[in-house]
């Protein structure tokens, strides 16, 4: 992995895939004994949470359902603050054991956003798996059930998270180099 450049900034390797991977399969691995006997349905928060989302799939081993919500929230390489709801949820959560998969926490408005999407939708139980979780930006107190990785209050880009909507095709996580 080499320093990159993506539109004009530059970002240096973070996270390889074969530590990627490996966090995966540790949510994963929660996931299946924490549902066993259940059904859950996981809900994808795109677009940042699709290469997450696709290779946990892949290691769950339960009997699922999946659906996806589109929210936006940054520009560029900053939160705006304000989360915008641009594709809704579609089905019933009634009586359903959710999973919410997250790219990554930051600041917490976009979770903050999906308690409030699906309050009141009578699921039997909702929780949240994040790939990434920034501690240090972490401003609401609603439980992150599972974790993959926690990282520093920086901009990180790949696998599935963007910069002004490129480099989301990257296998690996590269951190901005300032
Ligand atoms: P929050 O609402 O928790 O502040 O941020 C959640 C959303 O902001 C994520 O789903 C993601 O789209 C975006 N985001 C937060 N931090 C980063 C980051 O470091 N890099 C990128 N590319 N997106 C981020």
């Amino acid at each position: 992995m080499n320093i990159i450049t993506v539109k004009d900034k530059s970002f240096k390797p973070f996270i390889s895939e074969e530590n990627l991977q490996e966090a995966v399969q540790k949510v994963a691995n929660k996931i299946n004994i924490d549902y066993q006997g259940k059904e859950p349905l996981f809900i994808g928060v795109l677009n940042g949470s699709f290469m997450f989302f696709s290779d946990l799939l892949k290691s769950i081993n339960l009997s699922s359902t999946v659906s996806f919500v589109k929210l936006s929230s940054y520009q560029g390489i900053e939160t705006t603050g304000q989360v915008n709801e641009l594709i809704g949820l579609d089905e019933s959560i009634e009586g359903k054991d959710v999973v919410v998969v997250e790219d990554i926490v930051d600041t917490g408005n976009t979770l903050e956003k999906i308690y409030g999407m699906l309050a009141e939708k009578k699921a039997k139980s909702i929780k949240i798996a994040t790939l990434l979780y920034k501690p240090e930006a972490y401003k609401k107190s609603f439980s992150i059930d599972y974790v993959g990785v926690e990282i520093p209050n920086a901009f990180v880009l790949g696998y599935g998270l963007d910069y002004d909507g490129l480099g989301r095709n990257l296998s690996s996580i590269y951190v901005l180099n300032d």
